[in-house]
């Protein structure tokens, strides 16, 4: 038998066909796996009569959805390739990638016309099918697709070594690559979440981080289907309606990057009852030790990290409950089946699996396992580098400690060199984070004409009359901070720039910064 997903969700339907499959919020509708399976069929066989044939695209650009989740399942049943796309990303951005995927369908949503209605004429052979409003010049209406459709079951003759998806990087470090994942991969990434997490039928799974991020679909959405858990599903991350559906829907289990769990943290928790809440799985981004100690505290929940990447499925790590106070500050050991190298970075390629470096030193964090990508789609060179020698190379900058668990130090491009001194943001950002008065913070390298660049910190105040000095002192009494390490400029934010996934855009920080250096050094 191959192991799909398609196969995934039918089993689950056959074992649990009664049993609450989804909960959309914002529709306030609720499906059994049966009636989900039901509206599956009905799409799938829509996507067919629309010419739809094993091996196209389809993308999705939508919010938080059923339909986002079923566009999913009804691709797995008939081999198309699911391609789910940033919601959060401008009209260009969402050009390069259509024109990159080349899908034949793209489901979207009516708020997010915007974009669509700019670029839609060039892209005369794809059809778009609006989930909600009116049809337009250039979209047709999905209901009325799906409910022009059949809902037999479809014949397929998927396999697990077809391609499931393609999923899109962020593009933190440049522009998106389309990572290419296998039913199999995606059905093992499965099965190593549900361990990691004690996953269960009668868990009850919040969706809070964006769907088409693999950290929620990969690591929350698909094993709960595995296992015949329940999904609800909200729309858009908001704090007071988190905690209010963790009450309501009885809420065992969910996702949240760090930034979440900060903006919980902020709610007063004494007015809702959690007490269904088992456990809490963060990742995607770092999280400071101080963080992950104020959600034991302030929640009483465990938690389990997960680290990992869009190219491995993505998590490579967890760090388990009963290491995160001991290990706080640690990405846990390698998942199943994993194996995780540090090796010396270098700096002219890829760097040499087999250079490794010896316990507790740093270098770059060298993978391999399981749910490894297939490769970029369309970029054979780009793979290749990636993939040196069968070991998917992170770009990350870590060390394994004595007993296998490994401590992620900062990307290898947000690295500071600051008067020849390495310094890894993260670092300083940890120490920082511990002072009641910070809410938000990163830590980044800006250009210096006699240190190459200088570490500076953008801060978002918790407390408002915060100050510069007050800061400087509370590094300068930390042992953890080496005086070159310390911060030479702070600068006061409203909010920092966030991608869809919660990771801190450095990036923006930095040209920003650059521009005003620029600036003033022009007007000197
Ligand atoms: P890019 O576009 O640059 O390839 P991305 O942000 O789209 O990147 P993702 O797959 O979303 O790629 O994120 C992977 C990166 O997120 C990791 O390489 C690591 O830097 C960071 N990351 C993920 N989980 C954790 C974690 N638990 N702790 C620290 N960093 C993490």
């Amino acid at each position: 038998m191959s192991i799909t997903i398609g196969k995934i969700f039918d089993l689950a339907v056959q074992k649990f066909p009664d049993k609450e499959a989804i909960f959309d919020v914002r529709k306030n509708v609720r499906l059994t796996y049966k009636e989900w399976d039901h509206e599956v069929n009905k799409l799938a066989n829509a996507f067919v009569q629309a010419g739809v044939k094993k091996g196209d695209r389809v993308s999705t650009f939508l919010f938080n959805t059923e339909e986002l989740a079923s566009t999913m399942l009804a691709c797995a049943k008939i081999g198309a390739i699911f391609n789910p796309i940033n919601f959060r990303l401008g009209t260009e951005e969402v050009a390069y990638i259509l024109e990159d995927a080349q899908p034949k369908i793209v489901v979207m949503e009516q708020a997010l016309d915007h974009v669509i209605s700019q670029i839609a004429n060039r892209f005369g052979e794809i059809s778009f099918w609006k989930i909600n409003g009116e049809p337009s010049s250039y979209a047709a209406s999905f209901q009325d697709k799906v409910a022009s459709a059949s809902d037999r079951v479809v014949d397929s003759d998927v396999l697990e070594s077809d391609i499931y998806a393609i999923m899109y990087t962020s593009g933190t470090t440049g522009r998106p690559k389309g990572v290419v994942h296998l039913h199999r991969e995606m059905a093992e990434q499965s099965l190593i979440v549900i361990a990691a997490t004690r996953l269960e039928a009668y868990d009850v799974g919040l969706v809070t981080a964006p769907m088409f991020h693999c950290a929620e679909l990969h690591c929350a959405v698909i094993p709960r289907i595995h296992v015949g858990a329940s999904n609800v599903i909200l729309h858009h991350f908001e704090p007071k309606k988190v905690l209010q559906l963790i009450q309501e829907e009885k809420v065992t289990k969910f996702f949240a990057a760090p930034t979440m769990w900060n903006m919980l943290l902020q709610e007063n928790l004494n007015a809702y009852n959690l007490e269904s809440l088992k456990l809490g799985l963060y990742g995607a981004a770092p999280m400071a030790p101080a963080l992950v100690r104020a959600c034991h505290e302030q929640l009483g929940i465990s938690l389990v990290q997960a680290y990992g990447m869009t190219e491995m499925g993505p998590a490579i790590t967890f760090l388990s409950e009963k290491d995160q106070l001991t290990k706080a500050g640690s990405a846990g050991q390698a998942c199943l089946n994993h194996e995780i190298r540090i090796v010396r970075p270098n700096e002219n390629g890829p760097s040499d699996p087999d250079d490794m470096m010896p316990a507790g030193e740093a270098g770059e964090i060298i993978v391999k396992g399981p749910c490894m990508m297939k490769g970029y789609f369309n970029r054979e060179e780009a793979s290749q580098h990636s993939m040196h020698k069968g070991w998917y190379h992170s770009g990350d900058i870590g060390y394994l400690d004595e007993e296998g668990f490994l401590w992620v130090k900062d990307r290898v491009d947000d690295m500071i060199i600051s008067g020849g001194e390495n310094i890894y943001p993260r670092e300083v950002e940890d120490v920082l984070y511990e002072h009641k008065g910070i809410l938000d913070i990163a830590v980044v390298g800006l250009p210096d004409d006699s240190w190459g660049e200088t570490v500076t910190a953008f801060v978002v105040k918790k407390d408002p009359s915060l100050t510069e000095e007050e800061l400087d002192q509370w590094c300068q009494s930390s042992a953890r901070l080496a005086r070159y390490k310390r911060p030479r400029k702070y600068m006061f934010v409203d909010a920092l720039p966030r991608n869809a996934s919660g990771k801190i855009q450095k990036f923006v920080l930095r040209k920003q910064m650059e521009e005003i250096y620029t600036g003033e050094k022009a007007s000197t």
